[in-house]
C-alpha cells in the first residue's frame, strides 16, 4: 500500500513539473513582440506579407506572389513568362531572417545587386524601379 502511495506522489511531482516546464516554454512565446515581417508592395498595392523567421521562396510574376520551391528561377519559366516585353518577374528569397532579391527580368538589375535586408537594416528597402517593386520590413 505504502509502494502504492509514494508511486502516485511521484508520478504528481512528475506533471506539475512538467506543467511548469510546458508554461515556461509557452509564456516567453506569448509575450514576444510580434515577430518582424516582409512586405512587398506593388504599384503601392500589398502583394505579400511573410515572416522573416520563416525561410521562402516567392515569385512575384505581374501583379501576383506565389511561394515556390528554392530551386525554382527565372531558368524554370517558359520563354514567354520571363520575357521583359510581357511579363515582370522577380524572385526573393527569404531566408536566416534574411530578404534577398535574387532574379529579375528587368531591365536595370539594380534589385538584383541591392544588398540583403534584415531587421538590421530594416529602414533601407529593396526597390525595383522599372517594376514598382518594393520589399520592406515592416513590424
Ligand atoms: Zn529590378
Amino acid at each position: 500500500m505504502k509502494n502504492k502511495k509514494e508511486l502516485k506522489v511521484i508520478i504528481g511531482i512528475v506533471l506539475v513539473v512538467l506543467f511548469i516546464a510546458g508554461l515556461s516554454y509557452l509564456i516567453p512565446k506569448l509575450l514576444a513582440k510580434p515577430s518582424q515581417k516582409l512586405r512587398v508592395l506593388k504599384n503601392g498595392e500589398i502583394l505579400l506579407e511573410h515572416e522573416l523567421v520563416k525561410d521562402a521562396k516567392f515569385m512575384i510574376l505581374d501583379q501576383e506572389a506565389k511561394e515556390v520551391p528554392f530551386e525554382e528561377s527565372l531558368s524554370s519559366l517558359s520563354d514567354d513568362e520571363r520575357n521583359p516585353a510581357m511579363h515582370e518577374v522577380n524572385f526573393i528569397e527569404v531566408k536566416d531572417g534574411k530578404v534577398l532579391c535574387t532574379e529579375s527580368n528587368c531591365n536595370n538589375q539594380i534589385c538584383v545587386h541591392t544588398p540583403a535586408i534584415s531587421k538590421e537594416n530594416a529602414d533601407l528597402p529593396i526597390v525595383c524601379l522599372p517594376h514598382g517593386l518594393i520589399l520592406q520590413i515592416v513590424n
